[in-house]
């Protein structure tokens, strides 16, 4: 089934995989009430040409040779496929141009909210993206630290959009370099994602909401070749922004990564062929070379 995934074109497709209702053009399935819901993203950067390159693996490595792999999201969804019996989950769709399927979900919303989103949409390994920002608050983060995450600043995922209705976080499932050609998937890491361990665990558990949910007016662009940084969505709401303006943005030394998107101070960026990347980036890239 992963490798299914991986090979899967369009969302639609994707999406028609799972059992539930379609609100918004997401698909919904919540049969356990007071569990977590798990959440992924149907879509990808991929572009048509990339689903014709086949895909290579080694070991646990799984890549798509000259292309872009696609495992940001289709290993989150593979994930949500394994247990799709036995948790409640979202498949949303458009979370790479905007997180537009949760942002109309969330509008839509007539359900009983859960103790927690957790979004299964994170590169790396063991990277919990919580209160940094501000998807959540510590508790929610020392509850799921049990299952060996760690707190890290991450960029934009659907957690921006479900955090306005229930604490949320986004966890590794490692992939790596996800955007680019050098995309790859290590499937040991991906398999031990303790996706039933939290669904028990965190049952009927109350987490504070998030003070400042702040970040889910950024937009991000589709496509690796047109990304080129975000962009604020709601004028109107600039004054609410002030403080998160003074605090990053409105520090014009901070600049987004072109690999993950998450903000760093301009001087500590590797600038390569256009593009830049953050030292996190270039860690990982370095750490990874894989021909
Ligand atoms: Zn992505
Ligand atoms: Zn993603």
């Amino acid at each position: 089934m992963l490798e299914r995934l991986l090979n899967i074109p369009h969302q639609e497709e994707v999406l028609d995989l799972f059992d539930g209702e379609d609100i918004a053009g997401c698909k919904v399935n919540i049969r356990f009430p007071g569990r977590p819901i798990f959440t992924a993203h149907a879509d990808t950067v991929c572009s048509p040409l990339d689903y014709d390159k086949p895909l290579h693996k080694n070991g646990p490595i799984i890549r798509r040779p000259g292309g872009i792999l696609g495992a940001d999201d289709r290993a989150g969804c593979f994930l949500i496929h394994c247990y799709r019996k036995r948790i409640n989950y979202i498949i949303t769709r458009d979370e790479e141009c905007g997180c537009l399927g949760s942002r109309d979900l969330v509008k839509e919303w007539d359900f009983v909210n859960p103790p927690c989103f957790i979004c299964l949409d994170r590169r790396g390994k063991n990277d919990l993206i919580g209160s940094n920002n501000y998807y959540c608050n510590t508790d929610l983060e020392e509850a799921i630290g049990e299952y060996g995450f760690i707190p890290v600043t991450g960029s934009i995922s659907d957690a921006d959009e479900f955090n306005e209705l229930a604490p949320s976080c986004n966890l590794s499932i490692g992939y790596y370099n996800q955007h680019t050609k050098n995309e790859f998937l290590n499937v040991d890491i991906l398999k031990t994602v303790p996706v039933l361990g939290m669904s028990e665990g965190l049952k009927d558990r109350k987490f504070d909401m998030p003070e400042q949910p702040k970040w889910n007016k950024w937009t991000k662009y589709s496509s690796w070749n047109s990304y080129s940084g975000s962009s604020w969505t709601g004028v109107e709401d600039y004054d609410k922004y002030d403080d998160l303006e003074d605090s990053l943005y409105g520090d014009s030394s901070y600049v987004q990564c072109d690999i993950c998107g998450s903000f760093c101070k301009e001087s500590t960026f590797l600038h390569y062929e256009g593009y830049r990347f953050c030292p996190t980036c270039c860690e990982e890239i370095s750490a990874h070379v894989i021909r």
